[in-house]
C-alpha cells in the first residue's frame, strides 16, 4: 500500500468543512512507518543536519524516528507552559486569536543546522512560527519536512518565500 492510501481521512473533524488527515493509520502499519522514516532520512542524510526540532504533537511522532535514523538529536517545540526549564517563545496568529509555542533556551547551539518537522503543512502558520523560534535561538534552519502538504492552503509557498527549503511526501487537495 502507498503512503497516501494508508492515511485515513476523517471528514468534518474537528469542525465542519475540514478533511482531517489522520497519520495514525500510516504509523500503525509497519511497512508504512518504515517507508516514511526511510524516505525522510534518505532525503536529509547528506544535508549535514545537526538536530531535528519537532512541533507538538504529531511532530513528536515522526521527529525522533527520523532523528535516530540520521544519528542526530531531537528537540521539542511545545505549546506554552509545558517545558520545565527556561524557554524562549514566539506568538503567532491563528484563524481566530493567537497562540504561543516555546522551546528550551539551551536546546539549540547557535549555528546548528536544524530540520523542523511536523506531520502536515496547511497555511504554514505553525511551521513559520517554529522557524522563527529556531532562528531566535541562533539555529540555522536547514529545511522543513512534512509527511503531508495541503497545497491549496499555500503554506509551502510561504515557507519557500522565507528562503527555507520544504520537503513533503504526499499532498491532498482542499483543506
Ligand atoms: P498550519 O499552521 O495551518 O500549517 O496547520 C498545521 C498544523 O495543523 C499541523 O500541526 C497539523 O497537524 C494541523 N492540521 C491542519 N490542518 C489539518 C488537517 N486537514 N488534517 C490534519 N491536521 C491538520
Amino acid at each position: 500500500m502507498s503512503i497516501k492510501s494508508l492515511i485515513r481521512t476523517i471528514p468534518d473533524y474537528p469542525k465542519k468543512g475540514i478533511m482531517f488527515r489522520d497519520i495514525t493509520t500510516l504509523f500503525g502499519d509497519a511497512d508504512g512507518l518504515r517507508e516514511v522514516i526511510d524516505a525522510m532520512a534518505g532525503e536529509f542524510q547528506d544535508q549535514k543536519i545537526d538536530v531535528i526540532a519537532g512541533i507538538e504533537a504529531r511532530g513528536f511522532i515522526i521527529g525522533p524516528a527520523v532523528a535516530m535514523a540520521l544519528g542526530v538529536g531531537f528537540v521539542p517545540i511545545r505549546k506554552r507552559g509545558k517545558l520545565p526549564a527556561e524557554t524562549i517563545e514566539i506568538e503567532y496568529d491563528l484563524e481566530y486569536g493567537s497562540d504561543i509555542i516555546e522551546m528550551h533556551r539551551d536546546a539549540i547551539i547557535p549555528g546548528q543546522r536544524v530540520l523542523v518537522m511536523d506531520d502536515l503543512i496547511a497555511t504554514g502558520g505553525t511551521a513559520l512560527a517554529a522557524i522563527d523560534l529556531v532562528q531566535k535561538a541562533g539555529g540555522d534552519v536547514a529545511g522543513c519536512a512534512f509527511i503531508i502538504d495541503l497545497p491549496d492552503l499555500g503554506g509551502r509557498k510561504r515557507i519557500l518565500e522565507r528562503g527555507v527549503p520544504v520537503f513533503h511526501l504526499v499532498d491532498f487537495d482542499g483543506e
